[in-house]
């Protein structure tokens, strides 16, 4: 029997509902993580850094409905942003989808298992350093790998 496709490969992110569109998250965090972008090259690092609201072991924001106000550089995903943010991870799910590219086969819609992206190595330390911890100036030899 051929079961039903599941809704990310059947609706444009635009379609999607806001639960959906929450539960394409595969809790990665490493959008909550400081990044740093070489101009001329185009190059991002991920350092070992992170916001201030997140929680580095549970691996989520710990104001998530105030974390515009909070942080003001926290951006925010929307189906007309997701294609230009090309600093985002190669991984997250948003990315993917606007770039017409399937979900990986680790992530939690697939796999069923929260758990899977720490498993698949794709999930940020859970010994972050908050960012209220370190001083701007060393964050470059925070480096830990170029995304
Ligand atoms: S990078 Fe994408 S998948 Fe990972 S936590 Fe951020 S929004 Fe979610
Ligand atoms: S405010 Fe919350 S969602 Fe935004 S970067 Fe910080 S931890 Fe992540």
């Amino acid at each position: 029997m051929v079961g039903e496709k599941p809704f990310w490969e059947t609706k444009s992110l635009t379609e999607m509902t806001q639960a959906e569109w929450e539960s394409l998250c595969d809790g990665c965090g490493r959008c909550c993580i400081y990044i740093l972008h070489n101009d001329e090259t185009g190059d991002v690092f991920e350092t070992d850094v992170g916001c201030k609201l997140f929680d580095a072991k549970a691996r989520r924001c710990t104001d998530y409905e105030n974390r515009s106000k909070r942080v003001p550089d926290c951006v925010r995903l929307t189906p007309q942003n997701a294609k230009s943010l090309t600093w985002m991870p190669k991984t997250c799910a948003y990315r993917r989808l606007a770039n017409d590219q399937d979900l990986p086969d680790w992530h939690p819609l697939i796999t069923g298992d929260k758990e899977s992206v720490a498993r698949a190595g794709v999930a940020v330390s859970p010994d972050l350093i908050p960012e209220d911890e370190i001083d701007d100036d060393l964050l470059e030899s925070r480096i830990t790998k170029t995304r």
